[in-house]
Protein backbone atom coordinates (compact mmCIF):
# COMPACT_ATOMS: atom_id res chain seq x y z
CA UNK A 1 0.00 0.00 0.00
CA UNK A 2 2.78 2.24 0.53
CA UNK A 3 6.07 2.34 -2.07
CA UNK A 4 8.08 3.17 0.94
CA UNK A 5 7.83 0.78 2.74
CA UNK A 6 10.57 -2.30 2.37
CA UNK A 7 9.68 -5.71 3.27
CA UNK A 8 12.74 -9.01 2.17
CA UNK A 9 13.12 -11.67 0.52
CA UNK A 10 11.83 -14.91 1.92
CA UNK A 11 14.63 -17.62 1.49
CA UNK A 12 14.27 -20.71 -1.14
CA UNK A 13 10.90 -18.59 -2.81
CA UNK A 14 13.44 -15.43 -3.12
CA UNK A 15 9.90 -13.41 -3.39
CA UNK A 16 8.74 -10.49 -1.05
CA UNK A 17 7.54 -11.13 2.49
CA UNK A 18 4.18 -10.14 2.76
CA UNK A 19 1.24 -11.00 5.25
CA UNK A 20 -2.53 -12.22 4.58
CA UNK A 21 -5.41 -10.39 6.18
CA UNK A 22 -9.38 -11.01 5.91
CA UNK A 23 -10.38 -7.62 4.76
CA UNK A 24 -14.03 -8.36 6.53
CA UNK A 25 -12.22 -9.69 9.52
CA UNK A 26 -13.47 -12.86 10.57
CA UNK A 27 -14.18 -11.95 14.00
CA UNK A 28 -17.23 -10.63 11.95
CA UNK A 29 -18.49 -14.29 10.71
CA UNK A 30 -21.71 -14.42 12.79
CA UNK A 31 -22.98 -11.19 10.61
CA UNK A 32 -22.91 -13.23 7.46
CA UNK A 33 -25.13 -16.42 6.25
CA UNK A 34 -22.00 -17.11 4.15
CA UNK A 35 -18.52 -17.47 5.12
CA UNK A 36 -16.20 -14.87 4.99
CA UNK A 37 -13.02 -16.94 4.28
CA UNK A 38 -12.45 -16.94 0.79
CA UNK A 39 -9.37 -15.58 -1.16
CA UNK A 40 -11.23 -12.50 -2.79
CA UNK A 41 -11.61 -11.53 0.93
CA UNK A 42 -7.71 -11.93 1.94
CA UNK A 43 -5.34 -8.67 1.06
CA UNK A 44 -1.91 -9.23 1.20
CA UNK A 45 0.08 -6.28 3.18
CA UNK A 46 3.32 -5.65 3.92
CA UNK A 47 4.62 -6.06 7.86
CA UNK A 48 3.67 -2.28 8.37
CA UNK A 49 0.80 -2.00 7.09
CA UNK A 50 -0.89 -5.03 7.99
CA UNK A 51 0.20 -3.68 11.71
CA UNK A 52 -1.20 -0.73 10.72
CA UNK A 53 -4.87 -1.87 9.89
CA UNK A 54 -5.17 -3.84 13.11
CA UNK A 55 -3.35 -1.07 15.36
CA UNK A 56 -3.47 2.55 13.58
CA UNK A 57 -5.53 5.10 14.48
CA UNK A 58 -9.07 5.32 13.15
CA UNK A 59 -8.45 7.90 10.58
CA UNK A 60 -5.39 6.01 8.82
CA UNK A 61 -7.73 2.76 9.66
CA UNK A 62 -10.75 4.15 7.75
CA UNK A 63 -8.23 5.35 4.92
CA UNK A 64 -6.46 1.97 4.30
CA UNK A 65 -10.18 0.52 4.92
CA UNK A 66 -11.39 2.95 1.69
CA UNK A 67 -8.68 2.10 -0.74
CA UNK A 68 -8.16 -1.67 -0.30
CA UNK A 69 -12.63 -1.81 -0.71
CA UNK A 70 -13.04 -0.14 -3.43
CA UNK A 71 -10.64 -2.95 -5.22
CA UNK A 72 -12.48 -5.27 -3.55
CA UNK A 73 -16.48 -4.37 -3.40
CA UNK A 74 -17.46 -5.61 -6.46
CA UNK A 75 -16.35 -9.29 -6.07
CA UNK A 76 -18.37 -9.58 -2.55
CA UNK A 77 -21.77 -10.02 -4.18
CA UNK A 78 -20.97 -13.41 -6.35
CA UNK A 79 -19.92 -15.03 -2.53
CA UNK A 80 -23.42 -13.81 -1.40
CA UNK A 81 -21.99 -11.07 0.80
CA UNK A 82 -23.55 -7.49 1.00
CA UNK A 83 -21.24 -5.16 2.48
CA UNK A 84 -20.37 -1.52 2.33
CA UNK A 85 -17.41 0.80 3.82
CA UNK A 86 -19.94 1.53 6.91
CA UNK A 87 -20.67 -1.63 7.87
CA UNK A 88 -17.01 -2.43 7.24
CA UNK A 89 -15.53 0.55 9.25
CA UNK A 90 -17.82 -0.81 11.91
CA UNK A 91 -16.05 -4.18 11.74
CA UNK A 92 -12.87 -1.94 12.69
CA UNK A 93 -14.16 -0.28 15.30
CA UNK A 94 -14.27 3.10 13.61
CA UNK A 95 -17.53 4.00 13.96
ZN1 LIG B 1 -4.74 -9.08 9.89
ZN1 LIG C 1 3.38 -1.35 3.67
Amino acid sequence: MDDNHTTFLVEGSLKPYIEGHHLIPMAAQDYFEYTIDFADNIVTLCPTCHRKIHYATADVKAEMLKTLFNQRAALYPKYGISVNTKLLESFYGII
